[in-house]
């Protein structure tokens, strides 16, 4: 275990995102706030992550720390849901494992941070005598509707077309989160996700990772039932916002390669909110109808385009599209998504709605056309049409799927319609919102801030 003496005063946490790029962007990114505010941070990854990341450097201010999730030497997950129980029997012992062994260095922990999702967390850190936080990925409002059912004040299956839960707007059932509705799908992951609120009230702190400007209703309903709510967002790179951490330009833990020249020198040609930005971030898998539907509608518009694909998904591709539209778009298996929407030349964000996504498209003041998929996704959208009023919703068919006409109509009516000089002032309202909560003294930093100074008393 390294020993660094100039660090051996700090007061050391210790922070555990679950092993997917949506949760470890935001919570390495809080880690990064920490740190530089006087902690020792220390994240936690597993070890079959850690062989997917390039080199860090050494002046780091945060250690990696990889740990085992009991998958083997090269093992894959294809099976998310056996994946989670081999993750809830071996993780715990390897977390209990580590706070013991820093137990005896001159730096031991002092608190743990935890991805919500892992609410066992809180738990085995009172048995090992640290303190423990939650940290919320997804947006408040979402938290708060899982609350409702997992209180069962919100019976499912959910009935009437029309939902009503304090300090939400109503909501229709293709507004709610997807495993909400259907729960039969991918069970285990709806069980974590409503579980999470068993950790409401019992610890004590909880960080969010959104602003209290944004969600001001539902974090009030919610500090209303005494919930030691500290709001921490939007966790995305200084650089991007108040620009006091300097160099902190990306998040620094990517799974995918991005192809970063490529992407900007071709934006570079182009003009001022000229482009369209597709992604449906790093785990939604389109159908091959749906692809088609996308390439078409975006080429009907006549607007140059940048999309990305996944590598896992290009086959879904209609046959030689990627050839076929160069002078139009380019499609890249993944790309530097935060430089992208502050280049200039994007006129708007087709996304899958994302939390991460939906903060970045706001904290970077680019409108939105809504493309929900699944879990939260569908909430956000709602929330990126009728409350934040910073773009529109794709609809769907009788199948199921968006057209190209959809497409079509919808990213002119975000870019040149009559609305959307609407949607571009809001976004750049919310977006100075989101910059205000980060400088110095903002909501968010004020929280960071004195959850430092409670730590460094401790
Ligand atoms: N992202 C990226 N490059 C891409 C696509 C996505 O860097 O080409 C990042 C994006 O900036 C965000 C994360 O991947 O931070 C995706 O998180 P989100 O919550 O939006 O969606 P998820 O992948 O969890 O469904």
């Amino acid at each position: 275990m390294e020993e660094e003496t100039n660090t051996s005063t700090l007061a050391h946490v210790l922070v555990f995102p679950f092993p997917i790029q949506g949760h470890i962007n935001p919570m390495l990114q809080f880690s990064k706030r920490l740190a530089s505010k006087g902690l020792k941070v220390t994240f936690i990854i597993t070890h079959s992550l850690s062989k997917l990341l390039p080199p860090r450097s050494n002046s780091s201010p945060i250690q990696i720390r990889p740990i085992s999730d009991g998958l083997k030497d090269d093992e894959k997950v294809d099976d998310y849901e056996a994946y989670l129980e081999l993750f809830e029997r071996v993780v715990p012992q390897s977390v209990a494992h580590l706070i013991e062994e820093y137990k005896v260095t001159n730096h031991p922990v002092k608190f743990i941070v935890y991805d919500c999702l892992m609410t066992w967390v809180l738990d085995l850190a009172r048995t090992a005598e640290i303190e423990a936080a939650p940290y919320f990925t997804q947006s408040a409002a979402v938290h708060s509707i899982h609350y409702h059912v997992y209180e069962r004040a919100l019976k499912l299956p959910i009935e009437g077309s029309l939902i009503s839960m304090p300090s939400i707007p109503l909501l229709r059932p293709n507004e709610m989160p997807s495993l909400i509705v259907n729960p039969g799908c991918y069970s285990s992951i709806n069980c974590l996700n409503i579980n999470q609120s068993s950790n409401f009230g019992k610890a004590r702190l909880m960080f969010f990772n959104t602003i209290d400007k944004l969600e001001s209703q539902v974090l009030d309903w919610m500090r209303s039932k005494q919930w030691p709510i500290k709001t921490i967002g939007p966790a995305i790179p200084s650089m991007y916002l108040d620009q006091r951490l300097e160099d902190d330009k990306e998040y620094g833990l990517n799974f995918f390669e991005p192809e970063t020249d490529a992407c900007l020198q071709w934006l570079d040609t182009k003009e001022t909110s000229s482009v369209v930005y597709i992604s449906m971030g790093s785990f939604a898998a389109l159908g091959v109808e749906q692809m088609e539907e996308i390439a078409k509608g975006i080429t009907q518009t006549g607007k140059y385009f940048l999309w990305v694909v996944r590598a896992s998904e290009e086959a879904k591709l209609p046959p030689n599209f990627k050839n076929d539209v160069t002078r139009q778009g380019l499609v890249v298996n993944w790309c530097p998504q935060l430089a992208i929407l502050a280049h200039r030349a994007i006129g708007c964000f087709v996304t899958h709605c994302g939390w991460n996504s939906t903060l970045e498209a706001i904290s970077l003041g680019v409108p939105l056309v809504a493309m929900p998929q699944w879990t939260d996704q569908p909430t956000n959208a709602k929330y990126i049409a009728d409350v934040w009023r910073i773009g529109v919703r794709l609809k769907v068919d009788d199948k199921g799927i968006v057209t190209r006409d959809e497409v079509d109509v919808c990213i002119r009516e975000v870019m040149e319609g009559e609305r959307s000089i609407g949607f571009k002032k809001n976004v750049m309202e919310w977006k100075k919102l989101a910059q205000e909560a980060m400088e110095e003294g903002g909501s968010s930093d004020r929280n960071i801030e004195e959850f430092v100074a409670e730590l460094m008393h401790m």
